[in-house]
């Protein structure tokens, strides 16, 4: 298990996520093993929201902690249709 800062992911399609205790874990395109985000507060802790449209799959990530935002494109995850 790797820490990237979340500047670090920007661009990773993501095509994977797990919220844990310590933290948000995602699996990503290129990346061999799971990767846990950091943010620029330094907690690995997020809000998780999947957006889907237009047959594509956004993740946007709010942080717990200072509420900085990020979004990620993600890749073969189903839509969880409500
Ligand atoms: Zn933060």
């Amino acid at each position: 298990m790797r820490d990237v800062p979340v500047d670090s992911a920007q661009g990773l399609v993501v095509l994977g996520w797990r919220s844990a205790e310590d933290g948000l874990f995602l699996r990503a395109r290129g990346e061999p093993d799971e990767i846990r985000l950091r943010c620029l507060c330094g907690r690995c802790h997020w809000i998780v929201r999947e957006l889907f449209s237009g047959g594509a799959t956004t993740l946007v990530l709010s942080c717990h902690n200072c509420g900085q935002k990020r979004t990620f494109l993600t890749e073969g995850m189903a839509a969880h249709l409500p």
